[in-house]
């Protein structure tokens, strides 16, 4: 299956799996320089705060993710890693409860 993705540099459609685009050459897997930085202000929901759970804001000022609820602010990277740990350990516990449940016979828990 092809994927396609959009050049950054000429936002022209070209398969995923060349390294660079094929219209303007520009190699395709590059960072970029500010990763999808958010408008000051603007609710990034799937980042929440790792203290108290409530929705991270994107402050331009500090270029920090900074909480509604108890102002901790974190680094954008240090939230995304935090985000990626939990979401393999969710699926980890996912696993586990699986196998509890099919040695205990039990064919689902319901949450
Ligand atoms: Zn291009
Ligand atoms: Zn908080």
């Amino acid at each position: 299956m092809a994927d396609m993705i959009r050049c950054p540099a000429c936002n022209a459609e070209t398969s995923a799996s060349n390294k660079f685009c094929e219209f303007c050459g520009s190699p395709l897997n590059a960072a970029p320089v500010n990763p999808t930085a958010p408008a000051n202000g603007k609710k990034i929901e799937e980042y929440k705060c790792p203290a108290c759970g409530s929705p991270l804001v994107f402050s331009t000022d500090s270029g920090k993710l900074k909480c509604s609820a108890c102002d901790n602010e974190y680094e954008v990277g240090t939230i995304q890693q935090y985000q990626e740990k939990r979401a393999s350990l969710n699926a980890d516990i996912d696993r586990i409860l699986k196998e509890i449940t099919s040695i205990l016979g039990i064919d689902d828990l319901e949450d």
